[in-house]
């Protein structure tokens, strides 16, 4: 089925990236295609949740941090309309710990998914993007509080790597201001979701919530929220900024 906008989800099969094909999904005409690293079972469950006849869902394997994989997601992609969105979304930490442990592989496949694999898909995305003259081209990227605060004694890699999102975005959204696309970041404080057990402390959303500014965690929904309206005609005039969903953080 030929669709008249298609939407690109990195890591969209679960936590924040699926909450946002939630939103994005079902309307008419708007193709969504889900990127995930390797669990297959959770992919299929959100497209069969998702596809309908509004517009379809594909779920295709991509590893951001393997520029093959990257290009056959956005070949997937090209199969279903003209993109409209990409959303960066797939984002990755290891096992809280010192800055002295943090070892130059880890240094390597940390910034491999979270930088260089969110460039590359910026650049598939631009690449297409800027033949056309549609009004609702967008880029959100996936950031993080911990880009401001360092997170000090857990994962400093991720919150550089997160930094670099930042600037990345500003960058690119200037340079391509003038083709009429936008680009922004979401940087989401302490949400609900899987990443925190990867990271050695699945507890750590339920146990740091209280003592954020409002008193909780975030849930995906409530980022996923920001970034629809990100990618929305109602922020057309945005671009090149980075916006805290972070009850305060
Ligand atoms: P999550 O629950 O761990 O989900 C991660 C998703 O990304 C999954 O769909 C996963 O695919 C996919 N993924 C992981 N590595 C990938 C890779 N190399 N290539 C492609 N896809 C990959 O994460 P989340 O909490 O929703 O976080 C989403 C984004 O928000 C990330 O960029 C994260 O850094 C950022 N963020 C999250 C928080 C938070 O508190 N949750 C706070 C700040 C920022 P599989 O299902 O196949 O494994």
């Amino acid at each position: 089925m030929q669709t008249s906008a298609v939407y690109v989800i990195t890591g969209g099969t679960r936590g924040i990236g699926a909450a946002v094909a939630r939103r994005l999904a079902g309307v008419a005409g708007r193709g969504l295609v889900l990127g995930y690293r390797g669990n297959h079972e959770r992919a299929a469950e959100l497209v069969a949740e998702l596809d309908s006849a509004a517009g379809p869902v594909r779920a295709v394997p991509c590893d951001v941090a393997d520029q093959a994989q990257v290009s056959a997601l956005f070949k997937a992609a090209d199969e279903l309309g003209p993109l409209a969105g990409l959303v960066n979304n797939a984002g990755v930490l290891e096992q809280q710990c010192a800055f002295t442990e943090i070892t130059a592989d880890r240094w390597s496949r940390v910034l491999a998914v979270n930088v260089i694999g969110l460039a590359m898909c910026c650049r598939e995305a631009v690449t297409r993007m800027r033949g056309s003259d549609r009004p609702d081209r967008a880029i959100v990227n996936l950031s993080s509080k911990a880009a401001v605060l360092g997170a000090p004694g857990e994962y400093v890699d991720y919150a550089a790597s997160k930094a670099a999102v930042d600037t990345l975005t500003r960058g690119l959204a200037l340079e391509v201001a003038p083709y009429g696309i936008r680009v922004t970041s979401v940087r989401p404080g302490i949400i609900d979701t899987e990443i925190h057990a990867t990271g050695g402390d699945p507890g750590r959303a339920a146990r740091l919530g209280p003592a954020q500014p409002l008193g909780r965690a975030g849930t995906a929904d409530e980022v996923a929220a920001a970034v629809a309206w990100l990618l929305s005609p109602d922020a057309r005039f945005v671009t090149g900024t980075t916006l805290d969903v972070t009850g305060g953080r």
